[in-house]
């Protein structure tokens, strides 16, 4: 059976990694990604505030040995779904089962003024090149900003204003500066109270301003002014901006996306063509976009094409459940369990911060490269 997994982000990497194991060299899964390295989320930031080297972030997909996984790195085209037919910049591919793991694109483009005006921190290029622009930031009126919603790992705003006030008292520059959040959610962790709770104090402790329930919806760079949704305006010397999310156009033009993201089954993550499943930041399933959410997907469809694979029916079903690491600044880190179920409010835990947490997600990060790149 031809498995072909577009996408080796979160979600693909686990996908492969998990029926490689089930397989080994009996496994006919080819895995197809434009990049040449996967990096985590949580990665950017520790690269755009100086705590970690790029090179030592990028996890090269030529290093990837996983038995039965072929690595094509080529651009996704075309993507058929009745056929299971994809054409990349490497060939065309034809699959049995195929999965959509292409995540999320951005667009800073589409935010009047953000280009030009300010800067972004959610694509590689982006944070990585705001390493230098911090390094060369005498102070002022910084705005960590979110232009539209869905966006991705929900935290990464709150955690990012908390690590720029870091950033600032380490270099002296509290007294000239302040950090103000805008973000459309109505608090930094809906499911979580604990979580947010923690995070709202922790910003009132520091006199980190919040603004919730607004959007960026443009920058006048001329001015150095940001216009919020409601009209209002904001002075800025630094914007670090989340920019808007689009499912990739590839995707767009395939006919599986309504509305914008590709709708699953909630508990098979099958799309409405048979044998085509999307998992990840691409589909919407009812969970956050978020590494964690991309690869408990992944889970659950590995588990149906391997029952596929030794002719049994699977009952595995997708729980909606994530667990995920939150900085909390001052080297601080806790840890959030979520669980988002159909029809019901979702609901979530908070552990920490403790020194055990700031070691366990550097092995969240260790364990799975190791997992996921084979060899
Ligand atoms: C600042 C920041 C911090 C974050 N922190 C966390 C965190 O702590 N925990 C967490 O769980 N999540 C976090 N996230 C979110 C997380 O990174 C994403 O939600 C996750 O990577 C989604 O996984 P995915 O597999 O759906 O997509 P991705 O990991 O984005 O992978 C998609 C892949 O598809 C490829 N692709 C796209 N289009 C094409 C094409 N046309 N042809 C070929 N290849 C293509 C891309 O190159 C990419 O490798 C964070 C995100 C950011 C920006």
């Amino acid at each position: 059976m031809r498995i072909v997994v577009l996408g080796a982000g979160f979600g693909g990497l686990e996908l492969a990694a998990t029926l490689s194991e089930k397989f080994g060299a009996e496994l006919d899964l080819t895995l197809v990604d434009g990049g040449d390295a996967f990096v985590f989320g949580f990665s950017k930031l520790d690269v755009m505030f100086g705590k970690a080297e790029t090179a030592a972030v990028r996890h090269r997909y030529d290093a990837l040995a996983l038995p039965g996984v072929r690595f094509v790195n080529a651009t996704v085209q075309a993507i058929d779904p009745e056929s299971k037919r994809v054409e990349t910049t490497a060939g065309s591919l034809d699959a049995d089962v195929l999965v959509v793991a292409l995540g999320a694109d951005l667009d800073p483009a589409a935010t009047p003024g953000l280009v030009e005006g300010g800067h972004e921190f959610y694509t590689v290029a982006g944070a990585f090149g705001l390493r230098d622009v911090l390094d060369s930031f005498g102070g002022g009126e910084v705005i960590v900003g979110v232009t539209s919603t869905p966006f991705k790992c929900p935290p990464a705003p709150s955690e990012t204003a908390l690590l720029m006030h870091d950033f600032l008292r380490e270099r002296d520059l509290l007294g000239s500066s302040r950090v103000t959040l805008v973000m459309p959610l109505p608090k930094p962790v809906p499911p979580s109270p604990a979580a947010s709770a923690a995070i709202l104090a922790a910003f009132a402790e520091r006199g980190i301003r919040w603004r919730p329930g607004r959007l960026v919806a443009s920058l006048d760079p001329s001015r150095r002014v940001a216009i919020l949704d409601d009209g209002d305006e904001m002075p800025y010397d630094l914007f670090l901006g989340v920019p808007v999310h689009r499912a990739p156009e590839v995707v767009i033009e395939s006919g599986l996306a309504v509305e914008g993201w590709i709708p699953v089954d909630p508990h098979t993550l099958e799309t409405r063509f048979p044998n085509v499943y999307a998992v990840g930041d691409v589909a919407s399933v009812g969970t956050p976009k978020a590494g964690v959410f991309a690869e408990g997907q992944a889970v659950v469809v590995a588990d149906r094409i391997a029952a596929r694979l030794r002719g049994d029916d699977s009952t595995s079903a997708y729980d909606g459940r994530g667990v995920c690491y939150v900085e909390l600044g001052r080297g601080a880190v806790a840890k959030v369990d979520v669980t988002f179920t159909p029809g019901q409010a979702p609901v979530g835990d908070l552990e920490g911060p403790s020194a055990e947490l700031v070691a366990d997600k550097e092995q969240f990060g260790t364990s799975r490269i190791a997992r996921w790149f084979g060899g």
